[in-house]
């Protein structure tokens, strides 16, 4: 059985003050839970605050190379030293502000895969794509670039989080036909890329994932949880998200 997971990618947002408040307010909640894990990934500067809170910490970002002449950029092994558990790669927000391309995130895949580094590999089409109703063929071809380089021996440090970019930030999340649809042909082409032990692979919804609408966005088939933005800066309310995902 797949483990679910319920994700917070806080962006640029919170300062250390907020970020002490957040984590006063998360001991005082219940986040116990069976075959459920949360995750967090704040600012690097937050990295060990969350750490040394008891959370799973996640870097929003990574850079493929090991050491250098690289300003500005983390390495794998600068996080794993200070108890980083895993990365994102690949979130919209890196490819359009940051200009990334699928080779450089096919980079940051295969240096995850060499250093036994867990990440979530964010995929997601634009608006124009959804409505040229190309959205399946841009994601699929998506995947297929940014995993190029993965094998399937090293397939369990994947999760994939499907993140319409027309969804990310704008309160409207896709509905759950859109949903259903795309996350039912991401595992059929995990299944075609690496055989039966694409079956395995956590498939994670995110786009304007609310209180409101997580229960049902949760009932979907192949939606093995969430990465959640906005709603995760309150954990009062990441805490609705994470008993909608017990429900
Ligand atoms: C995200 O940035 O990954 C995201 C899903 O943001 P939001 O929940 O705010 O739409």
């Amino acid at each position: 059985m797949r483990k679910k997971i319920l994700a917070a990618n806080w962006k640029m947002n919170l300062t250390q003050p907020e970020v002490k408040a957040w984590l006063h307010t998360y001991q005082t909640l219940d986040w116990s839970a069976l075959n459920a894990s949360l995750r967090v990934y704040p600012s690097a500067i937050y990295l060990q605050d969350i750490q040394r809170a008891g959370l799973h910490c996640g870097a929003q970002n990574v850079y493929f190379e090991a050491s250098g002449a690289y300003t500005g950029e983390l390495s794998i092994e600068q996080l794993q030293s200070v108890g980083v558990q895993s990365v994102l790669i690949g979130h919209s927000e890196r490819r359009l502000l940051f200009k990334e391309d699928d080779t450089l995130v096919a980079q940051k895949v295969s240096a995850c895969a060499r250093a036994a580094f867990p990440f979530i590999l964010c995929c997601g089409e634009a608006q124009d794509i959804r409505e040229a109703g190309t959205h399946l063929a841009n994601v699929l071809a998506q995947l297929s670039e940014n995993l190029r380089l993965l094998s399937s021996a090293d397939l369990h440090l994947l999760v994939v989080a499907y993140e319409p970019i027309w969804a990310i930030g704008s309160g409207l999340s896709a509905d759950l036909d859109q949903i259903t649809e795309m996350q039912q042909a991401i595992r059929n082409h995990l299944v075609e890329l690496f055989g039966s032990a694409g079956h395995q692979v956590p498939i994670l919804y995110g786009g304007s994932v609310n209180a409101a609408n997580a229960e049902a966005i949760f009932s979907c088939p192949n939606v093995d949880g969430a990465l959640v933005g906005g709603a995760s800066l309150d954990p009062l309310v990441f805490h609705q998200l994470w008993k909608a995902l017990q429900a």
